[in-house]
């Protein structure tokens, strides 16, 4: 497994983008930023485009998408970038990419609802947008299906 690379995810894949970051990858994603000027950033930050945009197909590091399906595309994109999604999972903002850090579990009391204060031991902060994230049932969830999407495929028959 390769170090987390980082991408900048073409807008129309919005939920492509929240999951890498969920991933702990570093995602670029703008919904005002598209083509060219998308391809540029990524240079400037040495970033893989992540497109479906088939004008650029052929450009250096850019992962061209032909899945339709979600769950297919990040597999494509898993293929391509090889990383280990458990491992950062849960590091970064999945709204707006910054890391996240750790909260004294004090500090959280007033800012998430009784019961989940009361059922979880770490909480951690989004520093930028003050997003707060805990380990909820969802973050299970979704490991078991980043499990299932890194599961061996069936190979083909020929
Ligand atoms: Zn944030």
């Amino acid at each position: 497994m390769n170090e987390t690379p980082r991408f900048a995810v073409d807008r129309m894949l919005a939920r492509l983008a929240r999951w890498l970051r969920l991933m702990g990858a570093d995602v670029l994603f703008d919904p005002a930023t598209g083509g060219a000027e998308l391809l540029r950033r990524a240079r400037e930050e040495g970033r893989v485009v992540v497109t479906r945009d088939k004008r650029l197909r052929t450009a250096p590091d850019v992962i061209f998408l032909t899945a339709n399906l979600f769950r297919e595309q990040l597999r494509e994109v898993l293929d391509r970038f090889p990383f280990d999604p458990r491992a950062q999972a849960f590091t970064r903002c999945s709204a707006c990419n910054t890391p996240l850090k750790w909260l004294d579990r004090n500090l959280v009391a007033r800012r998430v609802p009784p019961f989940v204060f009361a059922s979880h031991e770490r909480f951690a902060c989004c520093p930028r947008c003050g997003r707060i994230y805990w380990n909820a049932t969802h973050v299970s969830r979704a490991l078991a299906e980043i499990d299932d999407l890194l599961a061996p495929r069936p190979q083909p028959t020929i």
